[in-house]
């Protein structure tokens, strides 16, 4: 079972996930990132000013 490490809710099993893939948690909305694969780890993603998005991220459809 997988728990948003931020507001402790058991999220759905995820599909096609790959290391630093990055979903949201349908709870409290927080960006998780895949940091680990096996076993399988979400972290919250901190909105840093230093992280610089890239545009090649946005390839979600
Ligand atoms: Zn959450």
């Amino acid at each position: 079972m997988i728990k948003c490490p931020e507001c402790n809710t058991a999220l759905p099993k995820w599909r096609d996930l790959k290391l630093w893939d990055r979903v949201f948690c349908p709870a409290c909305g927080v960006e998780l990132e895949v940091v680990e694969i096996s076993p399988f780890t979400l972290e919250s993603v901190v909105d840093l000013d230093w992280i610089d998005e890239d545009a090649e991220d946005e390839i979600i459809s």
